[in-house]
């Protein structure tokens, strides 16, 4: 990237809108994988027209363009490996408008979830997908990694919540994806192509979101087993009847003693597993939701089940399940965290084999999350500093993601590929739907300018783009 370059790029965003000096460009360098690398510029876009003439210039020179929300992404997605410019899209942060008849909100990518969240409560509604991070996180970082939280074993990931998208191709092509209804059949759904594709295919611009009226009353359950399979063994059955909680959490014992340390002291003792279930809906009926989830949940495992009794309580719930995964990197800075996902008939296989594998490879393993998913996050604790341990992690993940495999799960349910798992990915997808993915990836970025060296393993994206690829 030359001073040429540079100097477009500025006539194309404003002067004031481009970075370049190193301390500047530093911060834009990283992600919550706490991998870094330093971009040549960023770049501070402040319409969907200047999105679409960076990408085109970006095109045009051959310099790799990463898309960057709030950099909260724990894969190292919004991490310029390929150094180029970090196309930065905190300013597009504007809701175009709420349409509360048809259920429907526009907003540009910059806006926080959060924000979205809080201006669909003003008429009475929410946006489903709730990740932990919303406060800080934007809807294009959400849509780019289909992002989802507790509420999606009810109302799903950001794929069954997005109704289209404006967006910007690799070849710097403004297009136009999905419908503004709730129902619609034509042409290719390229809508839910874009969604989950990490910025590799195009820039999102512009997202219709569809959204669901606020639930009048909720109640949450909290039952304590007295250890993992009889736990995951109240998951399947409870999944399997007509009342679909709208949160289904697990934790291990291990996570257990890290809430008791966030203060919730009336944990029992010998408690193996618990689980959090919510079930919302009219007032009239929640109560009897609530019995109906409770009697599935009854386990011969089963220690204890209450409903949450107070508000208090309840906050108290669920700060200590949010609190979990900053706790554990208290804890373990370098944990390595995984968030798989299994059929939920095949989490009890999946709790014994990770129990195997700890044993086996000598690694402190904690477990919890989505259990109404199958969606698990799997945290090996590590010391940087011991080698012998690291080596042991290294083997013993690798192990994990043979278990998810074989019990026909994914390798991730949220967080993405990233830099972390590309090279994992040809263990999960055979290569003739690998080199057809490479071949989509081609027709959208041409010459592979979009977010190099993320999600597609090498070959699947060098064979079908000249890709920049690092
Ligand atoms: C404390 C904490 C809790 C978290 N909890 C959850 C959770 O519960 N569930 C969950 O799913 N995730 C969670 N995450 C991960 C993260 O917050 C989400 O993945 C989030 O969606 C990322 O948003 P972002 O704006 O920070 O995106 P970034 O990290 O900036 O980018 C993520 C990816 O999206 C791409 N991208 C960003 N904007 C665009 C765009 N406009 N067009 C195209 N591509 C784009 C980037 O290139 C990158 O590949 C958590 C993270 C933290 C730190």
């Amino acid at each position: 990237v030359g001073p040429e370059f540079l100097s477009k790029l500025g006539e194309v965003v404003g002067p004031q809108s481009l970075v370049t000096e190193p301390a500047g460009k530093w911060v834009y360098g990283y992600d919550n994988s706490r991998r870094h690398a330093e971009p040549a510029a960023v770049a501070f876009a402040a319409s969907a027209e200047q999105v679409r003439r960076v990408a085109a210039l970006c095109c045009q020179e051959g310099v790799s363009l990463v898309a960057r929300g709030r950099g909260t992404g724990t894969t190292g997605g919004a991490v310029p490996i390929g150094g180029g410019v970090v196309l930065a899209l905190e300013r597009m942060n504007r809701i175009l408008g709420t349409q509360a008849d048809d259920r429907l909100m526009v907003v540009e990518p910059g806006v926080t979830n959060e924000e979205v969240q809080r201006e669909a409560a003003r008429h009475g509604f929410f946006w489903p997908p709730d990740p932990t991070s919303a406060a800080f996180c934007t809807i294009g970082g959400n849509l780019a990694l289909n992002s989802a939280g507790p509420r999606a074993v009810k109302y799903g990931t950001v794929r069954e919540n997005v109704l289209g998208l404006r967006a910007v191709t690799g070849a710097g092509e403004e297009i136009k994806t999905g419908v503004y209804t709730t129902k619609g059949v034509v042409g290719y759904d390229l809508t839910r192509l874009i969604v989950g594709s990490e910025g590799t295919l195009a820039v999102i611009t512009e997202a219709v979101l569809k959204l669901t009226p606020l639930p009048e009353a909720k109640r949450t359950v909290r039952a304590i087993y007295s250890d993992v399979s009889a736990a995951a063994r109240a998951v399947a059955r409870i999944m399997a009847r007509p009342v679909t909680p709208c949160a289904l959490e697990f934790m291990d014992a291990r996570a257990i003693d890290l809430v008791r340390l966030h203060g919730a002291a009336d944990l029992p003792a010998h408690a193996g597993a618990m689980l959090m279930i919510e079930v919302d809906g009219p007032g009239a009926c929640v109560d009897q939701a609530a019995g109906l989830v409770m009697e599935a949940a009854t386990d011969e495992g089963l220690i204890e089940i209450a409903q949450a009794r107070t508000q208090a309580q309840l906050d108290e719930l669920w700060e200590a399940r949010k609190a979990l995964s900053p706790a554990l990197r208290h804890v373990a800075p370098k944990k390595i965290n995984e968030d798989v996902v299994v059929p939920v008939s095949r989490i009890p296989e999946l709790m014994a084999g990770l129990e195997d594998l700890a044993r086996r490879h000598a690694v402190t393993i904690v477990n919890f999350g989505h259990a109404g998913n199958g969606n698990i996050h799997v945290n090996l604790l590590v010391d940087p500093d011991d080698s012998a341990q690291m080596g042991r992690a290294e083997r013993c993940l690798s192990d994990v993601f043979d278990l998810v495999l074989k019990l026909r799960g994914t390798l991730s349910g949220e967080h993405g590929v990233g830099i972390e798992k590309r090279e994992f990915v040809q263990r999960e997808i055979d290569p003739v739907t690998l080199a057809l993915m490479g071949r989509i990836k081609a027709q959208f970025d041409p010459r592979g300018i979009l977010n190099p060296g993320k999600l597609l393993p090498r070959q699947a994206a060098g064979a079908a783009t000249a890709s920049p690829d690092s």
